[in-house]
C-alpha cells in the first residue's frame, strides 16, 4: 500500500455501522473510491468532507475493498451550493449522475474536471438548468451513446429543420422527415439548441441565455432521450421533477 496525493470530490458521506463513517470521493487520479473512517466522532477529517467540498487528498488507495485518508489540504466547500435550494438539487442530481455514469475505480479525469468546471459556474451562480442541461448531454457519451445532433443521418445535410428519431438514432432533416413517422416531433430550434449545448466549451457558457419556453422544451427533450438511452431515474432527479410540479402548483393560486 502505498500514499498518494490526488484531488478529489465528496461524492457524499454516510454513517456506517456504530461509530464509523464512509465517504465516498471522485478522485482526479483513481476514480471513485469509498473511503473507510473509523471512530468518525474522533476523525479530524469527516467535518470537512461533506458532499460538494473539494480537496486534495493524501491518501493509501487499495483496488478492492475500502481505501484511507491520511491528511486533507485545500480544502473548498461549494458554499452557494450548500446554502441554495435549487442550486442544491440540480447539483445533487448532475453528481448523482456523474456516480451512477462510470464504474468506480474507473479513471476518467475528464469527467472529473467537467464535474468540478459546472459545480464551479453553480457555485458562482450560473444558470443551473443550462448547466444541467450540458452536463447531461455531453454526459451521454459515457452511457455508451454518443449523440450526434448536427446533421441529417441520410443526407448529412446541417442546413436545414431537423427532428431526432430513435429508430436511425440520429436526426433526420426536413426533407426526411418521412422515414420516420415516429420521429420525436421536437421544435427544430430545441435539436438546434441542444446541439449547441452537446459542442460548447464552458468558457464560451457566460454568454449564452436561453428563454424559459425554451428550457422546459429542451428540459423534455433531454428526459426523453435518457429514458432511452439511460434508463435510470435517480432520486436527485425525482426530486427536481416534484420541484418543478410545486412551482406549477403555487403559480397556478396566484
Ligand atoms: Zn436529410
Amino acid at each position: 500500500m502505498e500514499e498518494v496525493v490526488t484531488n478529489g470530490l465528496v461524492l457524499y458521506s454516510r454513517a456506517y455501522k456504530e461509530r464509523d463513517r464512509l465517504i465516498k470521493v471522485y478522485t482526479e487520479k483513481f476514480g471513485k473510491r469509498q473511503f473507510f473512517i473509523k471512530n468518525a466522532v474522533n476523525s479530524k477529517f469527516v467535518a470537512s468532507l461533506q458532499a460538494f467540498t473539494s480537496a486534495e487528498l493524501v491518501a493509501t488507495i487499495n483496488d478492492s475493498g475500502f481505501s484511507f485518508i491520511q491528511d486533507i489540504s485545500e480544502v473548498k466547500h461549494y458554499q452557494r451550493i450548500l446554502e441554495d435550494f435549487e442550486a442544491n438539487a440540480y447539483a445533487s442530481y448532475i453528481v448523482s449522475l456523474a456516480d451512477i455514469a462510470i464504474e468506480d475505480g474507473e479513471y476518467d479525469a475528464a469527467l472529473y474536471a467537467f464535474l468540478i468546471q459546472i459545480l464551479e459556474m453553480m457555485n458562482r451562480g450560473k444558470d443551473v438548468k443550462v448547466l444541467t442541461n450540458i452536463f447531461e448531454l455531453q454526459l451521454l457519451s459515457r452511457f455508451g451513446s454518443g449523440l450526434n445532433l448536427s446533421e441529417c443521418v441520410i443526407c448529412a445535410r446541417q442546413d436545414l429543420p431537423m427532428d431526432y428519431s430513435f429508430a436511425f438514432n440520429g436526426c433526420l432533416c426536413q426533407d426526411h422527415f418521412d422515414r420516420d413517422s415516429h420521429r420525436l416531433h421536437i421544435e427544430p430550434n430545441i435539436i438546434y439548441l441542444a446541439n449547441q449545448f452537446l459542442n460548447i466549451s464552458l468558457e464560451t457558457l457566460e454568454s449564452i441565455s436561453v428563454k424559459d419556453e425554451n428550457k422546459k422544451q429542451l428540459r423534455k427533450f433531454i428526459d426523453i432521450l435518457y429514458d432511452e438511452y439511460v434508463g435510470i431515474e435517480t432520486n436527485a432527479k425525482k426530486f427536481i421533477n416534484s420541484m418543478d410540479d410545486w412551482a406549477g402548483v403555487l403559480k397556478d393560486k396566484k
